[in-house]
């Protein structure tokens, strides 16, 4: 708490009164803390990349451009690198823009079964059937929801991908809908990894991950579930995690039918 005082006093010099004023500085300070850390992890996760990039570069210069076998190998990590770049970018826009003021969603009607089975498809469309199982525990039913269709198709790719991410071989992910009077409610059960219990409170923190190098290999950029996050609460939903180390996540998220009339 930070204090300022003020004496109030006639001309003549007579003391008339005194105005005490009171700061919560700690609020600001945490604010400005935090707003530091961000700054910091940007750039962090900026400058590695780029750092890698550049010595391959170098080494490209340097001859191994005309190496064919090195040469290619050398671009292609350029590429990767430079594409988890763009994603970080994106994912960095999105995040400044959902803190902006003025933020709104663009609420439409849709049938929520019809769209989580799309997404559905469109995984199993990409993966191999052999080393990765979608089981579908969902009813043959129309949810008819007010939401965000693109923020809520972003919320359930960050998911999927992250399921896909973290499976082993062979590995099963398992998607329910449910529905309840005021509510419907996704979750996303893998067989991967797992996350150690103490790292639970913190996945929904931006740039936190478990395991950074791990994260960083997969092309991961630390945001996904900080963004499903922001999304869910902006929709008057919940998001939370459910996970075993070397067992499994569950992701589940709880939103309302109407979200249009939910004041956050
Ligand atoms: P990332 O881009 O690193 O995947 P996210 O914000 O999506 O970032 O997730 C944060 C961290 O939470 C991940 O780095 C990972 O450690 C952990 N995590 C998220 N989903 C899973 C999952 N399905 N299985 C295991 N770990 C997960």
């Amino acid at each position: 708490l930070e204090a300022s005082f003020s004496v109030i006093q006639k001309e003549e010099g007579d003391f008339n009164g005194l105005i005490t004023v009171l700061h919560d500085v700690t609020e600001q300070e945490k604010i400005e803390q935090e707003r530091r850390e961000f700054v910091a992890n940007v750039s962090h996760e900026l400058r590695t990349p780029l750092t890698s990039m550049k010595s391959y570069l170098e080494a490209l210069e340097d001859g191994a451009l005309h190496d064919p076998t090195i040469a290619p190998k050398f671009l292609n990590v350029a590429q990767t690198e430079t594409e988890r770049m763009i994603r970080l970018v994106n994912d960095l826009l999105q995040l400044s823009k959902m803190d902006s003021k003025d933020y709104r969603l663009n609420f439409d009607t849709i049938d929520v079964t019809k769209l989580v089975n799309s997404i559905i498809d469109r995984y199993e469309l990409v993966s191999d059937s052999e080393k990765l199982a979608f089981i579908r525990n969902i009813e043959d039913q129309t949810t008819f929801a007010t939401v965000d269709r693109d923020k809520l198709i972003q919320v359930l790719d960050n998911i999927f991908s992250n399921a896909v991410k973290y499976s082993p071989e062979g590995g099963e992910i398992r998607i329910s809908l449910e529905e309840s009077e005021k509510h419907f409610s996704i979750s996303v059960s893998d067989e991967g990894v797992g996350i150690p219990e103490e790292s639970l409170p913190q996945v929904f923190d931006r740039f936190y991950r478990v395991d950074k190098a791990r994260s960083r290999k997969l092309g991961g950029t630390g945001l996904g579930l900080a963004i499903a996050k922001q999304i869910i609460l902006a929709h008057g939903g919940s998001i939370s995690v459910d996970s075993e180390w070397n067992v499994g996540t569950t992701i589940m998220l709880t939103l309302p039918y109407s979200a249009e009339k939910v004041v956050v």
